[in-house]
């Protein structure tokens, strides 16, 4: 097996931030089954890193231990698993979570956009198919946005949880300011 770090270096196990290692967030059923080298270049290492810290650190914070079902996307993969041709799991920058409700969802989506976690896309969604559940979310980074915002409102006007009116504006589509605002809360 020379699968590992044949471009950055970086075995598998490097711990990218308290929680998460790198093979929590490349790893992938799909590849393995389709022997798909889905080993990350040092680019996108580095927005693994600041999705783990920024993003993901957080929400395990507050909710506990976390399964990460799909992080990085090599191009190969990500047309096995059908993602979108612009996907933020293709640069690093998104990951999904396992949901075992729709409600566990929507409870970490508001806590998400309540708290300002830098985050583009947070999206919880769901495959008629399989039953599976996941909460897609991708972090905002300062590069030109190939994806759109998504998810980032927090219509309607009351919160889907316990009906208390939010006091959060929607977020706009454009001028995403969330910076430096995660490690302020742990
Ligand atoms: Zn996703």
């Amino acid at each position: 097996m020379t699968r590992t770090a044949l471009n950055t270096h970086e075995a598998m196990d490097t711990q990218l931030s308290k929680h998460f290692t790198l093979a929590e967030l490349t790893r992938s059923a799909t590849a393995t089954r389709h022997n798909i080298d889905n080993t990350p270049p040092a680019e996108v290492v580095k927005h693994l890193r600041l999705l783990a810290q920024e993003v993901l650190e957080p929400l395990r914070c507050r909710f506990g231990v976390l399964r990460i079902t799909s992080g990085y996307r090599c191009e190969e993969l990500n047309r096995r698993v059908g993602g979108v041709k612009n996907s933020q799991h293709l640069t690093g920058d998104a990951a999904d979570l396992h949901l075992s409700t729709r409600e566990e969802g929507e409870k970490m989506r508001h806590w998400a956009l309540e708290k300002h976690l830098p985050v583009r896309q947070i999206l919880v969604e769901y495959n008629r198919n399989t039953g599976a559940r996941w909460l897609h979310i991708g972090r905002e980074t300062d590069a030109k946005p190939q994806s759109k915002p998504q998810g980032l409102d927090m219509a309607p006007d009351r919160c889907y949880l316990c009906n208390a009116k939010q006091t959060i504006k929607p977020t706009p589509a454009t001028g995403l300011n969330f910076r430096n605002y995660a490690r302020t809360f742990y």
